[in-house]
């Protein structure tokens, strides 16, 4: 079994017509079983007057009507107490509390049966092989384990590899990178942020080279970073490991993985998740590779809060090749791209913010840390980066660069802010480091008329 080279082989490696024949059952299945045991669902459905009985192929899916993460917060108002009426099960069931985290409004409660928290680690578990965790991994966990639901299946599915794993919970940074080199962990999983945070510490404050430890793979997610080839660099080069992407959320489950040929992007776990890519301004659904648009996406397995054709604003573009590794589940490239709320457009051009992050990163001499801030003083956009200069850098050195660079990526010129080593804001989890303040400045110049 620890030769193998996937997870499960047999799903891994259906040929694409069969996945598809595959993903038509499960969806008629997860769609029948919402349509029965869902008030909320069942309401949307009748209302848009489609039933179980109207998907007979792939193409019918797409009348099946979209759900918004605002919907879902809606419906937390009514029976049963706490989650509402998209509840499929007896509330005595439901074995698991988790919520989203709320940066986008009010959060989103989600409940899991066990089968549900079996259903979650199985799809980590095809994460954490496909990325080379074996059993003789100890793999160490940095992370608040609390109501987010974060890299908890991860922690499951490590067991379920067989792998040790150690709940690095309660602990500073400096606490925990100490336990990884007193054990030797031989793995974790983390934010971007967090992981070149990590390094910062081990590095500036206590003077231990993280590519001495023993870590030699780290599993990212929450935040693009591990898609953004300079970012991936620098963690890669701070930690001396391989480090991969993974895309998951609470309301969806953990739907893609970057394997270990590093294809610069993402398989989606086809067999347990239908996704389809809209285009953002026609919300035609888009097939051919290489063109942006947001995922809608079902868990086709998920029992007790059915996610059915949610619309989960990641913007993703499918690949044009197929993986080396021999995976028929399909790439996307580079993983997820962005998010449609935060692509916006500044000046009549749309920007990207992970543009700028790949730009940023890509400077030996700027620190890990950075803001974007987007406002409008007078009747025209302005956008300023702020940066953080290492020790021994001068300013001359980067400007010209860094300027040209970010015209080239984003079309686009800002004025850039340089700062000391040390003085922008630090983040534990996810980086809160675009902030487009364009409201606020109208609203304040309404409130002074
Ligand atoms: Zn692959």
């Amino acid at each position: 079994m620890t030769d193998s080279l996937y997870w499960n082989p047999l799903l891994e490696t259906l040929p694409l017509e069969k996945l598809k024949q595959f993903q038509l059952k499960k969806f008629q299945r997860i769609f029948t079983w919402a349509y029965d045991h869902s008030k909320f669902h069942r309401h949307l459905y009748d209302d848009a007057r489609i039933c179980p009985s109207d998907i007979r192929s792939l193409a019918d899916i797409r009348h099946v009507p979209k759900v918004e993460k605002s919907m879902m917060r809606e419906i937390q108002n009514k029976d049963p107490f706490p989650y509402g009426d998209a509840l499929c099960v007896p509330l005595a069931e439901v074995s698991a509390f988790r919520q989203t985290s709320g940066t986008t409004g009010q959060p989103v409660y989600q409940p899991d049966t066990w089968q549900d928290w079996e259903w979650w680690s199985e799809c980590w578990s095809f994460v954490l092989w496909s990325q080379g965790y074996r059993p003789k991994d100890r793999v160490f966990l940095p992370f608040g384990y609390n109501i987010f639901v974060a890299f908890w299946a991860g922690h499951y599915a490590a067991e379920k590899l067989g792998c040790e794993v150690v709940p690095g919970g309660v602990l500073d940074t400096q606490a925990r990178i100490l336990k990884i080199q007193e054990i030797k962990a031989t793995a974790m999983m983390a934010t971007p942020t967090y992981i070149l945070r990590m390094a910062e510490v081990a590095k500036h404050k206590m003077g231990i080279d993280p590519s001495s430890l023993s870590i030699d793979k780290i599993t990212c997610a929450g935040e693009p970073g591990a898609g953004i080839p300079a970012t991936k660099k620098r963690m890669e080069e701070a930690f001396g490991a391989k480090v991969y992407d993974h895309s998951g959320a609470t309301e969806i489950g953990a739907w893609s993985y970057e394997c270990s040929h590093q294809p610069l992007g993402m398989h989606v776990n086809e067999a347990m998740f239908l996704v389809e890519i809209e285009d953002l301004e026609t919300g035609k659904i888009i097939e051919e590779a290489g063109k942006p648009g947001k995922m809608v996406i079902t868990a086709l397995d998920r029992m007790a809060q059915p996610c059915v054709r949610f619309d989960s604003k990641d913007v993703i573009q499918w690949d044009k090749d197929p993986c080396t590794c021999g995976r028929s589940f399909r790439l996307i490239r580079g993983g997820v791209i962005g998010r449609a709320d935060d692509i916006t457009k500044v000046k009549g051009v749309l920007l990207s913010p992970a543009a700028i992050e790949e730009v940023v990163r890509s400077f030996d001499g700027l620190g890990d840390a950075y803001e974007v801030v987007v406002d409008r003083p007078g009747d025209v956009d302005r956008i300023v980066l702020k940066v953080e200069l290492l020790t021994g850098v001068s300013r001359s050195d980067i400007e010209g660069k860094l300027r040209d660079q970010l015209r080239l990526k984003t079309n686009l010129g800002y004025g850039i802010e340089f700062f000391g080593y040390g003085s922008l804001p630090r983040y534990k989890l996810k980086a809160k480091r675009f902030k487009d303040l364009r409201e606020k400045s109208l609203l304040h110049r309404e409130a002074g008329r």
